[in-house]
């Protein structure tokens, strides 16, 4: 199984792999630049040449690239949005330095607008961004439902995707506490939530996991996230999740309240599940 954490990129690409080991990891997540946004640090792309090369030794899975959390290609204001759209164009380019893995991006906030405007917006910005070249797959993140966040179901997600004008790069990152906070019961009903995933948006674009357990009641649209097994998803559930044959073969990224000891302990856990 492919599984690893969330990791800081200031250190730089390599060092994020040989981390990674240490956590017997094998892929990781990073923010493309800082999680509160700015500009992004130049690329060394010799660090990134180390990074794939430790990868290809060690067998990794696809990378989960992580979009600043600032950014907002639906916001309200046009220069939150202008600002939104040029984080997603660079960083797309930036991805090419470690090429064919996963861009993950919350869909975005419509801030009042109301949904179909967002979602019009959120593809737009895709549609301008990602080129025909890129061998990057840009994921969409099914969100809580916190605010007026867009993607709190698989409907408004599928409406994304049905704009996209290269299909075969978007896909779904599906994060176990923002469902079950968005109110699907991955508890009680997983091949149920999972059979209306493939209804709705169609199973082959779901691309990676987010595992997390959740702090808050299913349709709570809080987005707490609780260690493995301390939450009220619990430890059945999300060993549910990794040994489902529909998702098993999906890099699961750990995004839990933990350092890097937690985090070493939690894979350990989850290997010996596996
Ligand atoms: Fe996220
Ligand atoms: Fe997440
Ligand atoms: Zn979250």
């Amino acid at each position: 199984m492919y599984i690893g954490n969330h990791l800081s990129s200031s250190k730089g690409f390599e060092n994020m792999g040989k981390e990674a080991l240490k956590l017997n990891a094998n892929t990781f997540a990073f923010f493309t630049r800082s999680p509160r946004g700015g500009s992004a640090k130049a690329i060394n792309e010799g660090d990134a040449m180390k990074l794939r090369n430790l990868m290809k030794e060690n067998n990794f899975g696809k990378l989960v690239a992580h979009a600043p959390y600032t950014m907002n290609v639906c916001a309200a204001k046009e220069d939150i949005r202008s600002f939104s759209r040029n984080v997603l164009k660079e960083d797309l380019e930036r991805m090419e330095y470690l090429p064919g893995n996963y861009y993950n991006f919350h869909p975005g906030s419509h801030v009042g607008q109301g949904v179909e405007k967002a979602i019009l917006l959120i593809a737009d910005a895709i549609n301008d961004s990602l080129k025909q070249s890129h061998s990057t797959t840009v994921l969409l993140e099914t969100m809580a439902g916190k605010g007026s966040e867009v993607g709190r179901n698989f409907e408004e997600l599928r409406e994304i995707l049905d704009l996209i004008r290269l299909p075969e790069k978007v896909g779904i990152c599906f994060d176990t506490c923002h469902v079950w906070d968005g109110g699907y019961d991955i508890v009680c009903n997983l091949d149920g939530v999972l059979e209306e995933f493939d209804k709705i948006i169609g199973i082959e674009k779901l691309k990676a996991v987010h595992l997390n357990d959740s702090m808050n009641a299913r349709g709570s649209h809080k987005d707490r996230h609780q260690k493995i097994g301390e939450g009220e998803i619990g430890l059945d559930a999300l060993m549910a999740v990794v040994t489902h044959p529909l998702l098993s073969d999906k890099p699961f990224i750990l995004e839990t309240p933990n350092d890097n000891e937690g985090y070493a302990r939690e894979i350990e856990m989850i290997r010996g599940f596996v």
